[in-house]
């Protein structure tokens, strides 16, 4: 019998989950995900090693915060950062996936307060000339949830004040390819800065260029 909608949901956010510990941008019970579903979302559980992490972890969440337990035996309450997750889905309606990690080199950089600036022209898959770091808040607060919602304005993704990254996608195969590119352009801003703490960046007329020029990019454009 072919499994349902749901089912197929909490086995994706499951396998993301695990992707992001095999690539090695989360470690530990760091990090979570979620996607969107009916009319919530479903997110990972609260610092459950991935080990441990079955499809039925995974929490259903409405946006009121209320949340249900496919297995009180394996998860007993959503992800600290549902906040974040719940506040992006609502306001980005063409967002359905959304992941956070401590990845090595964005947290680094959040480390540093630093902004990622148009130093390669795959910034453009944050969806912007930059990439914003959030001013500092506590893990699982409201106001972190704040902050992280304006660093995201018209991006796909921000990096979180010494703490770690956020990534947006239309689906979680996306989000998970933004933060794989996050993470690269991370840790070569990372490499430039210990040559040069003022690289050349490329203009806004140049960005504009790269955002034309990836309209005709890849196999989807191909009729
Ligand atoms: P959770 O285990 O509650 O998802 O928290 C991990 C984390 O990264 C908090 O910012
Ligand atoms: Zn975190």
């Amino acid at each position: 019998m072919a499994k349902n909608n749901m089912q197929n949901q909490r086995e994706h956010l499951l396998k993301i989950s695990q992707q992001l510990v095999q690539l090695g941008l989360n470690k530990g019970t760091s990090g979570n995900a979620s996607v969107r579903f009916g009319d919530g979302f479903l997110v990972t559980p609260s610092g459950m090693p991935i080990e441990q992490m079955t499809a039925d972890s995974m929490v259903n969440m409405q946006f009121d915060g209320s949340y249900e337990l496919q297995a009180k035996s394996i998860a007993k309450k959503p992800s600290s950062e549902w906040r974040f997750h719940r506040d992006i889905l609502a306001h980005r309606p063409e967002i359905n996936a959304v992941i956070h990690t401590h990845s090595m080199f964005a947290t680094t950089l959040a480390c540093l307060h630093k902004d990622i600036p148009p130093f390669h022209y795959m910034i453009a898959v944050a969806g912007g000339g930059n990439i914003r770091c959030a001013p500092y808040a506590l893990f699982g607060s409201q106001l972190l949830s704040n902050y992280a919602l304006t660093a995201l304005t018209d991006r796909k993704a921000c990096l979180l004040a010494n703490h770690g990254m956020i990534a947006l996608g239309n689906d979680l195969d996306d989000a998970l390819a933004v933060t794989v590119e996050v993470e690269n352009l991370c840790e070569e801003y990372w490499r430039i800065l210990q040559v040069n703490s003022n690289p050349p960046l490329l203009s806004e007329a140049e960005m504009r260029e790269v955002f034309e020029q990836f309209k005709g990019y890849g196999q989807w454009a191909i009729k």
